[in-house]
């Protein structure tokens, strides 16, 4: 049995920038408005989330790391939601079978905070009171400390820094309320967005020649009735797209950031559409970066399917390719380039 966890673990944990993706997804989930990442030895070593969200509850704490086990749906009606949201709670007990977890945490009507160890899905320490401020800190360290071939295969701590800086850079797009502060220890920060615009973020996280450069769009479009889902009201219905385009004249490589829901993912046809939007406007082979935020209503979206291999499921996805298509080509259009 253990073994079969272990093996689920693998698929759910598959190198440290997963880790620090499901954390920090977790420390906006709790409404984190700081979330600091300090990562040592990409990761392999340790990882520290820490935010100044909501707090787990003493009663709470046996099960943080259980499978299945999300505090994130609250009603049946919800279920929906749980893939829509990609809330399964399985993040937190995968890496519990292939690393230590700690965890450290305090709510607001709780006077301290407390902190406790797990293992293969459940504490293996008692819950101890500490000191700490509000919010959630979780230390992931000797990430597969039992998995040598894995940590094996896995690129260079530099490298998988590298993964993790780029994961980040996206979340703080999508979240430019909530500010990010990445470092490869407790004394040097690496990376920080703390400016409050989405363009802002992506001028400093990017490169500054963007800023002459960046498009913004917005649209709310219906999904086509035989792709949606049995959801009656028309609110619910829609499928609402915004992002930001930039093509600085230098730029040769294309870079897509893609949000679902609020969950950075693999999108590889709407990434192959965008790219054959641009060059037919522009006649060129022109790079480009692009961040594109999509809400889409409950049921029609599973940001799960797999949590790290496989793109994005989305029933209405031709819906999605031919808005975006449409207003990305009318957007060009109307640049001079
Ligand atoms: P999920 O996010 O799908 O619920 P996880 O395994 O990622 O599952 O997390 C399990 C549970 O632990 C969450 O539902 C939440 O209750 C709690 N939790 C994890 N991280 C935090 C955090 N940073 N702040 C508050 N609660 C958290
Ligand atoms: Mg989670």
């Amino acid at each position: 049995d253990e073994i079969v966890h272990k093996i689920a673990a693998g698929e759910v944990v598959v190198r440290p920038a997963n880790v620090v993706k499901e954390l920090i997804e977790n420390s906006i989930d709790a409404g984190a408005k700081n979330i600091s990442i300090i990562v040592e030895d990409g990761g392999f070593s340790s990882i520290v989330v820490t935010d100044d969200g909501c707090g787990i509850s003493k009663s709470d704490f046996p099960k943080v790391c259980e499978r299945f086990a999300t505090s994130k749906i609250k009603a049946v009606s919800d279920l929906d939601s749980i893939e829509t949201f990609g809330f399964r709670g399985e993040a937190l007990a995968s890496m519990s079978y292939v690393s230590r977890v700690e965890v450290l945490s305090k709510i607001e009507s709780c006077e301290h905070a407390y902190k406790a160890k797990y293992k293969n899905g459940a504490l293996s320490s008692p819950i101890q009171p500490c000191g700490g401020s509000q919010g959630t800190s979780i230390t992931v360290s000797s990430l597969f400390y039992n998995a040598p071939l894995r940590k094996a295969t896995l690129s260079k701590p530099t490298s998988e820094f590298r993964r993790i800086s780029t994961i980040i850079s996206a979340y703080s797009i999508e979240y430019s309320d909530v500010s990010f502060r990445l470092s490869k220890s407790a004394y040097s920060v690496s990376m920080s967005a703390t400016s409050s615009s989405k363009e802002e973020r992506i001028a400093s996280l990017y490169g500054s020649y963007h800023s002459k450069h960046t498009h913004s769009f917005s649209i709310s479009v219906p999904t086509h009735p035989s792709s949606s889902s049995s959801s009656s009201s028309s609110s619910s219905s829609m499928i609402s797209i915004s992002g930001i385009i930039s093509l600085p004249p230098s730029l040769s490589k294309s870079t897509s950031i893609i949000f679902v829901n609020g969950r950075l993912v693999k999108f590889d046809s709407l990434h192959r559409s965008i790219v054959g939007v641009v060059s037919t406007v522009t006649q060129t082979k022109h790079g480009f970066f692009i961040y594109i935020s999509l809400h889409l209503p409950a049921g029609t979206v599973d940001v799960n399917v797999h949590p790290t291999k496989k793109d994005v499921f989305i029933q209405c996805e031709g819906d999605v390719l031919e808005s975006v298509s449409d207003e990305l080509s009318k957007l060009l259009h109307g640049i001079s380039m």
